[in-house]
């Protein structure tokens, strides 16, 4: 028999009726043996995720700020969906606990792991399968690092002998720590429950059936992506396709398993495959994709013949990483040389960073441009056909789109653009007509 992991993301788990749904997938497939839930997402345009919640709650603890209205509104929230169902779970009591422990000093990663924790509770009511505590299984070395030998020995021990409902998004270092990975997670623990179980596919369950060549809510009738490689997906979710968390390639990538991206509201649309690159069909077109990603700065640094001053370019990375600030992308020229910085990590510190990368290198012109946005254009078709740069710049050029900055990775799987960030969707859309007509 076949293994299948099946992560089911927030939409695919907001309201009772979608909870229904995702079980009727589960049990008409006897090969589903690990499904791996999110917190409960968006019902509508404009309403708050439960992992929302629960953060702006833990906010309102710090701050000394009364947050019962909080709770009740998310115990509310979990009701409604348990009453509807017809399940026996004691959401109040859980949620008594998890006030209790706020009041306490618990900390930010265990309150906001609580909406995987409960949903996952309450679809082990709903399917009869056994729960278990990622606490319990997704070991973490420190608050960043996985333990992945720990963690798939525990998965293959605890969920072997029996279908099991395994909570998204955290796990627990030595000390019983709970530790979030990074938003959008879930996709993270079912990448690592297809590893640790060997599973022949790692399905991901979402409100899309599957990947398209560009964010669907941008451009209109866009076109379905049949199969894409690790690398290209990795690089689409990382620049803004937010599908899949990017991260979580690396434990299939390892043992080769296909992830297959599918619509919990169309379970029988065919879906994405995400294969090796060895496996990859022929491309008919020269790209795979277009994504985007808003707000990023250049700091741009001219100096006449800093390509042959020794030391230069590492002096500017000593700066920022003083600062802490990581960053983006750093093209050059032979007296220029510009760093891309997301907002997040130059906010508040632009005049301090500037001031200490004139002091390391003595520029003779430095400045910021901010409000960016950087555009990837993605596809291993990229080497096979020429005048792909032509036709992108064509693209952006007859919309009238400034481009501020160019990159492309040394392993042509891409090309990067910095436009203004009120071009955004306009530029989307011109390089994904451009491209397919
Ligand atoms: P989930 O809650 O199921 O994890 P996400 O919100 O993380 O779902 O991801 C699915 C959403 O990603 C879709 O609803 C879609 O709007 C958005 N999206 C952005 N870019 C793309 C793309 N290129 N292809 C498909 N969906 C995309
Ligand atoms: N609930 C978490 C989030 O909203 C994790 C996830 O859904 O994957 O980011
Ligand atoms: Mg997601």
């Amino acid at each position: 028999m076949s293994i299948k992991i099946a992560k089911f993301g927030g939409t695919s788990l907001a309201t009772a009726q979608q909870f229904r749904k995702v079980a009727e997938i589960l049990l008409s497939d006897n090969e589903r043996i690990i499904v791996v839930p999110s917190a409960p997402g968006k019902r509508f345009d404009g309403d708050i995720k439960v992992t929302d919640m629960l953060i702006e709650c833990y906010g309102m603890a710090i701050t000394g700020d009364d947050f019962k209205k909080k709770i009740d509104d998310i115990t509310q929230r979990f009701n409604d969906i348990k009453n509807e169902l017809g399940i026996k779970v004691d959401i109040d009591s859980e949620m008594k606990t998890i006030s209790e422990d706020m009041r306490n000093g618990a900390s930010e990663a265990y309150v906001k792991s609580r909406g995987e924790f409960l949903s996952g509770k309450m679809l082990s009511a709903l399917l009869g399968w056994k729960f278990v505590d990622p606490a319990t299984v997704i070991v973490f070395k420190n608050s960043t690092t996985l333990d992945s030998v720990a963690t798939y020995q525990n998965i293959k021990s605890e969920c072997k002998d029996q279908k099991t409902v395994l909570p998204g998004y955290f796990g627990a270092d030595g000390d019983g720590e709970i530790v979030t990975f990074s938003r959008g997670g879930s996709d993270i623990t079912g990448a690592l429950a297809a590893a640790a179980m060997d599973a022949d596919v790692y399905e991901n369950w979402t409100d899309v059936s599957g990947f398209y060549m560009a964010d669907p809510r941008i451009v209109e009738n866009v076109r379905h992506i049949e199969e894409l490689s690790y690398e290209e997906l990795r690089e689409l979710s990382y620049m803004g396709a937010g599908v899949l968390h990017e991260n979580a390639i690396f434990p299939v990538r390892e043992k080769g398993i296909p992830i297959n991206i599918k619509n919990t509201n169309k379970p029988q649309d065919e879906g994405t495959y995400i294969v090796p690159f060895s496996k990859l069909k022929k491309h008919e077109l020269s790209i795979t994709g277009v994504a985007g990603k808003r707000d990023f700065s250049i700091i741009n640094i001219k100096k006449t013949s800093m390509n042959s001053e020794l030391g230069f370019a590492r002096r500017i990375l000593s700066v920022l990483e003083n600062h802490k600030i990581s960053l983006e992308h750093m093209p050059t020229g032979i007296d220029t040389l510009s760093v891309v910085i997301s907002n997040e990590f130059l906010k508040d510190k632009e005049d301090d960073v500037i001031r200490d990368i004139k002091k390391a290198i003595n520029p003779d012109m430095i400045e910021i441009i901010p409000d960016l946005t950087l555009i990837a254009t993605c596809g291993h078709g990229m080497v096979h056909h020429l005048g792909t740069a032509a036709k992108l710049f064509a693209a952006l050029y007859e919309n009238d789109i400034n481009v501020r900055m160019i990159d492309q990775g040394s392993s042509e799987l891409n090309i990067i653009v910095g436009i203004e960030n009120d071009d955004y969707e306009k530029a989307v859309k011109a390089i994904y007509h451009q491209f397919v007509q």
